[in-house]
């Protein structure tokens, strides 16, 4: 147990959860905080839920930094996390903390162990690890949705996959020496690899430090495998050859816990063995449109797409872009090459967007107007915001989101202002406020979707410098159904 499990379970009475206890623990669904502050920890968030999350109606049972998990709620306890009846009435949710972005690999282990744990404690397979996204399409747990802290969603579950497998197939499945040296400097799957398996042997020998399974092989991991060569005799010069290599493997195949079943370059999805075209559609599709979507970023001829697992005209369109930028054949089908290029593409994409959305928490208007000359945070909040909107409406300018009100700010408001039917004045009140807000949280993960945008505009929570990871309404599960029926009908 790498984590240290903390506990500060909230009582019944409380007016951020429904009191009750679920149907059912069938699945565990995986969030990312969303809140950037340093001091947005797991204890911090604890604190938060166990003071009734200041109203607010979310909650959700464990709280995972690099160091820590946190328990706010008994497992059978029902939490306001998913905005889905059915994720909330069968649900366990864990979120994952955004404040440490250096260390967020390490949360990411510390979250895929406690996930492995509670797999097992409550007889659930790997498959009954979900997403927050496939219960309400909100774009969470969105850093490991996007990759690009280190940690993806086929990663997060190979983690948790490991973790769960130890006890469960020993032994089995381990890649064999890739063939050259890994030392400092390396990274990927090998590395990765290897920092898991030393992780489980220094539980037997505590010599050896624990890391951060980061795929990174840093002076942490050189320290970690020195120590593992001295234990076993070998030469110890911090590089793993095909002599190091083999021992770990032995070793950790050995230890009770048994071994793991990584299949390295198992990160990504190999391509289906058929081609992807207008009409398709399932997990295969969802995955191509998230991949798009990201390299849309750093590509912004890419159309953005919504992420609904269906092959139309526009993501036909986007696969053509993707097509024409990267010299492949623009029929607008996926096939091997296109599959293997999307991917390639995606998983070099640097960590190059500051701009995290939050996962929920949209700030409610400061009370006083913004205007040329204002700075500070409500100002990068805004810069940030436009800039993200940007991206569907290209003539509003880009802007350096650096909290400072200047002439390129103004024109950037001016302009939003006159798409959105507002009094071009450059000045935001408070009617600009949230109208900003509105557009920008429709474009998180939902883009164009009418329910959406009618649930994002009741969503914005109070100011709170918490994160409100979860659930992210304010609104009862009973209210958003109500919002949704109206939309429906
Ligand atoms: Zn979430």
């Amino acid at each position: 147990m790498a984590y240290v499990l903390k506990q500060k379970l909230c009582p019944f009475g409380l007016s951020n959860n429904p009191n009750g206890y679920m149907d059912t623990i069938s699945y565990i669904t995986i969030h990312n905080t969303g809140n950037y502050a340093s001091y947005a920890n797991a204890a911090n968030h604890a604190d938060y839920l166990y003071r009734g999350s200041d109203g607010q109606a979310t909650s959700w049972h464990y709280t995972v930094d690099a160091s820590e998990v946190w328990q706010s709620f008994e497992d059978s306890r029902m939490c306001w996390h998913t905005a889905n009846t059915t994720g909330n009435r069968n649900s366990i949710g864990v979120e994952i903390c955004t404040n440490d972005r250096i260390n967020f690999p390490k949360a990411c282990d510390n979250a895929a162990r406690l996930t492995a744990d509670l797999l097992k404690r409550h007889g659930l397979s790997l498959n009954a690890v979900v997403q927050h996204n496939v219960w309400s399409g909100k774009d969470c747990p969105y850093e490991i949705r996007a990759g690009e802290w280190g940690v993806n969603w086929a990663r997060f579950l190979n983690l948790t996959g490991m973790y769960y497998s130890g006890a469960a197939s020993p032994g089995q499945n381990y890649p064999s020496y890739p063939g050259y040296l890994i030392g400092l400097g390396s990274a990927g799957d090998y590395v990765l690899s290897l920092q898991n398996y030393l992780n489980d042997i220094a539980g037997y020998y505590p010599s050896i430090p624990a890391l951060t399974a980061d795929g990174e092989f840093g002076p942490a991991t050189q320290r970690a495998v020195i120590e593992f060569q001295r234990l076993f005799e070998l030469t110890t010069d911090g590089i793993v050859g095909r002599s190091t290599w083999e021992k770990i493997v032995s070793v950790h195949s050995s230890l009770n816990s048994g071994g793991a079943g990584e299949t390295p370059g198992a990160d990504y999805p190999p391509y289906p063995g058929y081609p992807l075209n207008v009409g398709s559609s399932g997990e295969y599709v969802l995955i191509m449109q998230n991949y798009l979507n990201a390299i849309a970023r750093e590509h912004p001829s890419i159309p953005i797409l919504t992420a609904d697992g269906k092959f139309g005209q526009a993501t036909r369109q986007a696969v053509i872009e993707f097509q024409r930028l990267f010299g492949l054949t623009a029929d607008g089908v996926i096939g091997r090459n296109t599959w293997d290029k999307i991917i390639s593409v995606y998983s070099m994409l640097n960590s190059g967007n500051e701009n995290k959305p939050p996962e929920m928490n949209y700030p409610a208007y400061p009370g006083y107007l913004i205007r040329v000359g204002a700075s500070g945070e409500y100002v990068e909040i805004i810069q940030s915001y436009l800039n993200a909107i940007s991206r569907y409406y290209p003539s509003i300018p880009g802007l350096t989101a650096d909290g400072q009100f200047g002439p390129a700010t103004q024109r950037a408001v001016m302009e939003f202002q006159r798409l959105f039917g507002l009094t071009a004045d450059g000045i935001i009140g408070q009617n600009t406020w949230d109208t900003i807000v509105s557009a920008y949280s429709g474009f998180q993960g939902y883009a164009g979707t009418a329910a959406y945008t009618g649930r994002a505009s009741a969503a914005y929570a109070p100011v709170n410098q918490i994160a409100d990871p979860a659930a992210g309404t304010g609104y009862s599960q009973d209210t958003l159904w109500l919002l949704l029926l109206l939309l429906i009908c």
